[in-house]
């Protein structure tokens, strides 16, 4: 089994809400069901980021809704997945790098389309792949209960 770690020191999902875990748990204006790709964990901004197993760094970008984003690639009972860290502030590891599981390796924050978040809303968004570069919706990702074997909605996780 592969041994899997928490992102954070302190695991918990924004606001306590099911609007923030996976699957299509939001709505559109109109009141049809609209994606959330991954975990919203509460986390105020420069908070550190740990990755969550051995690996290495697939891509470090800036860009878009997700802002500064970290993808980690990594070997799950023998198929390969990939953790995917976005709004960060900063990320203190490179592409290619090698990366040892519990690593601290980046910093929360607010980029993307997180920006100007209240304290409460500031947040970790954490996504589990099965493509280094997924496509729109819920394509190319797993819900990260499927790693972590459970979700910390309604409660805090130690990392
Ligand atoms: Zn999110």
């Amino acid at each position: 089994m592969a041994t899997i770690f928490w992102p954070l020191q302190s695991n918990i999902i924004r606001q306590n809400s099911v609007s923030n875990t996976f699957g299509m748990v939001r709505k559109y204006a109109s009141g049809a069901p609209k994606p959330h790709q991954g975990w919203d964990f509460s986390a105020t901004v420069q908070t550190p980021v740990f990755s969550i197993a051995e690996g290495s760094v697939a891509f470090v970008r800036d860009k878009g809704d997700y802002g500064l984003q970290l993808c980690l690639e990594f070997d799950f009972d023998g198929t390969t997945l990939y953790a995917f860290y976005a709004h960060l502030y900063k990320v203190h590891v490179a592409e290619g790098d090698s990366i040892q599981a519990n690593q601290l390796v980046a910093a929360s924050g607010e980029s993307g389309n997180a920006q100007g978040m209240a304290v409460a809303d500031q947040h970790l968004h954490f996504e589990i792949r099965t493509k280094a570069y997924a496509g729109l919706g819920l394509a190319d990702r797993l819900s990260p209960a499927h790693v972590f074997g459970r979700c910390p909605l309604h409660q805090v996780i130690a990392g």
